[in-house]
């Protein structure tokens, strides 16, 4: 019975920190599987199913009550490459594409910039918020958590140096980490404390493919957020000092997250001002 309570409160936890509605699915599941008709009444499948019902329900739902709490869902697929877009339907099935109207407004001026300026670039949005609620953070990135804050991934080119659209180097768009070139250093020490967010993730490196950074794009998006963003209230970028350096950007709102966050060799994280 306890084990039962346990592992019921585990699950509830986990499925409620990733999507934030994946909890409320989940004991919804648990109250209702008892009526369900006889012959479905199996262990698994017929939980498992009310679970994809309530979450799909929950889901839809959060598109229309998002905006009393000041988000809207970004696309999640290309429609035009003067949008921004999700990388992965992944983001938009775990409920992670929420942001404020002001950010949204943002995202779009700087894929409408891109897209002028490289026709044909799609600007691809990662993890963004959760739909509802200030100060629920979105794991693992603590700040994420009032619609202000955004991950975009990198642009990426093929082996013949040819740019690849809504393509990243990882399937996910992160973890596809850049190495310092030589002359450049990490700021931290590999490993650290227990709070160290600075993973490394070698592990993924089957994952990757063999796309490489497209500096030039990277480098535009990286001044555009740190010049005409700051029109549309971009007030800090997130990106490693060694990749700044080799981009050859700079500006006072470009800066270095700091050793206790996760690092920024893999994407570009924005945030707007309120
Ligand atoms: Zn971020």
């Amino acid at each position: 019975m306890i084990f039962r309570f346990v592992l019921h409160s585990i699950v509830f936890l986990l499925a409620t920190v990733i999507t934030q509605i994946g909890g409320m699915a989940y004991v919804g599941a648990l109250a209702l599987r008892r009526y369900g008709p006889t012959r479905y009444k199996s262990k698994f499948v017929y939980p498992v199913f009310l679970f994809l019902v309530l979450y799909s329900c929950l889901w839809i739902l959060s598109l229309f009550v998002a905006p009393e709490f000041g988000r809207v869902a970004l696309p999640c697929r290309a429609t035009k490459s003067t949008l921004i877009t999700v990388q992965s339907p992944l983001y938009c099935i775990l409920n992670r594409q929420y942001v404020t109207p002001k950010l949204l407004r943002a995202g779009n001026a700087l894929a409408a910039f891109m897209h002028a300026k490289h026709p044909g670039t799609q600007t691809l949005a990662l993890d963004a918020n959760f739909p509802f609620f200030d100060e629920f953070p979105l794991l693992p990135h603590l700040s994420h958590d009032d619609g202000r804050k955004l991950d975009i991934a990198f642009y990426y080119e093929n082996r013949d140096g040819e740019y690849v659209v809504g393509e990243t180097r990882s399937p996910i768009g992160y973890w596809g980490f850049e190495q310092p070139l030589p002359g450049s250093s990490q700021p931290c020490s590999r490993g650290g404390n227990g709070m160290n967010l600075r993973w490394d993730m070698d592990w993924f490196g089957v994952f990757l493919n063999d796309n490489k950074l497209d500096d030039a794009r990277t480098a535009t998006t990286l001044l555009w957020l740190s010049t005409q963003g700051r029109k549309y209230g971009v007030s800090k970028v997130f990106v490693e000092p060694h990749l700044a350096q080799r981009l050859t950007v700079s500006g006072d709102t470009i800066r270095f997250q700091g050793c206790r966050a996760a690092r920024h060799d893999d994407h570009i994280h924005f945030e707007i001002s309120r």
